[in-house]
């Protein structure tokens, strides 16, 4: 929360709340198009007494703590995409080979054979890029922890695959949407039906060019490192 209301950046502090705190309740639940599994609600702090000892991390240090989470976060979402878009090729390619129309599997129509091979670059791309960008943000690990243990936030190490990271979340979620998509498609009418697991992929996925940073900022940010 913001703990210095005119320090901008530099005034967001990172606070442990509990549950049973005075002042804060679960205003609403939210309904979601997907991660049914997770639940969303607007959470409300009116007036919550917060002892010194439930501050997380340094008073007013909490945008570093943010961006140093992001990273990790971006990273994690991109690895995901990669495993959700692995097992959407492999579904598919069976369904392609099971499926039988106009006498012949669909998987022997060069219209969908063509989808699958977009599909098998797509996952490549992402998963190659994604590598890189994880090797690119383990390399200095040990100087990070170093670095955020000291408070020292201008440290390399911090933004150490921050532009790798960066691209490999930005193209692996609107991949895996697009992948989830084409699958779907191949699927026909059951890819619509919920008992096929493929409207859930395209539903959940839809998060991924949204949630952590939306696709709009990691080009804002990959911008700013083209020096514009
Ligand atoms: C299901 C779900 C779970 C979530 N879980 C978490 C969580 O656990 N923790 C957490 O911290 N957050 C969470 N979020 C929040 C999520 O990170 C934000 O929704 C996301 O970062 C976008 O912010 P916003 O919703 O405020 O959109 P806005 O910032 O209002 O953006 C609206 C649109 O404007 C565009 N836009 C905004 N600023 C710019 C700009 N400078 N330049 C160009 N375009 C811009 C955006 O890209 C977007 O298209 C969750 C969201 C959802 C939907």
């Amino acid at each position: 929360m913001k703990t210095a209301p005119d320090g901008g950046h530099h005034g967001i502090s990172f606070l442990i709340l509990e549950r049973e705190m005075p002042g804060y309740e679960v205003a609403r639940s939210l309904e979601k198009l997907g991660w049914h599994s997770s639940d969303t609600a607007e959470l409300s702090f009116t007036e919550v007494e917060v002892p010194d000892e439930n501050l997380l991390g340094p008073e007013h240090g909490g945008f570093y703590l943010i961006m140093a989470n992001f990273q990790w976060e971006r990273l994690l979402m991109a690895l995901g995409a990669v495993g959700a878009m692995r097992r959407l090729l492999s579904v598919t390619i069976d369904y392609a080979r099971g499926r039988e129309a106009f006498g012949r599997p669909i998987g022997r129509f060069g219209a969908i054979r063509h989808k699958l091979a977009e599909v098998g670059v797509k996952l490549e791309t992402s998963r190659a890029l994604t590598y890189h960008a994880l090797r690119e943000f383990v390399r200095p690990e040990r100087e990070r922890r170093e670095a955020i243990a000291r408070g020292d936030w201008g440290h390399p190490a911090i933004a150490a695959g921050l532009r790798e990271v960066t691209m490999a979340k930005l193209h692996t979620q609107r991949a895996a949407v697009e992948v989830a998509d084409e699958c779907l498609q191949i699927h026909g009418g059951y890819g619509y039906m919920t008992e096929y697991g493929i409207e859930r992929a395209l539903r959940d996925l839809r998060l991924g060019p949204i949630g952590g940073g939306t696709d709009e900022i990691m080009k804002e940010i990959l911008g700013k490192r083209l020096g514009l």
